[in-house]
């Protein structure tokens, strides 16, 4: 499968994760020049999003962060926090995947989790 890299346009390529995280957990694709990279689904060369480099990678991980408190510790069930989020944003609950999301969407998800906690957005 061909993938290109989002941030500098060239074909990524097709390797081992122990590439860049000394461990193997699977293929990614990976392009060096930008340190961006994404993984694939179980058992298939299909890429699980585009290629994000390290900015994007820190923006993904806050914004799991910020999500994942609303339903491990608060009253919801993660699929209700998926709907919620989903209405949030105004996408739909299938493309409601933080692993897709560019920075812009994950700090919306970061603002709407805060204010969620902040008792000033009700489900
Ligand atoms: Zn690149």
């Amino acid at each position: 499968m061909k993938v290109v890299c989002p941030y500098c346009g060239r074909a990524a390529e097709y390797t081992d994760s122990k590439t860049v995280y000394g461990r193997s957990y699977g293929m990614i694709y990976l392009c060096r020049d930008c340190d961006a990279y994404v993984g694939v689904h179980k058992g298939t060369d299909k890429p699980l999003g585009r290629l994000a480099n390290r900015e994007l990678r820190r923006w993904k991980n806050a914004a799991h962060a910020a999500f994942d408190e609303l339903w491990r510790f608060g009253s919801f069930t993660r699929r209700e926090a998926y709907a919620w989020l989903s209405r949030q944003l105004g996408i739909p609950i299938k493309k409601t995947h933080i692993g897709m999301f560019d920075i812009a969407e994950c700090k919306k998800v970061i603002t709407a989790a805060t204010d969620f906690k902040e008792g000033l957005k009700p489900c």
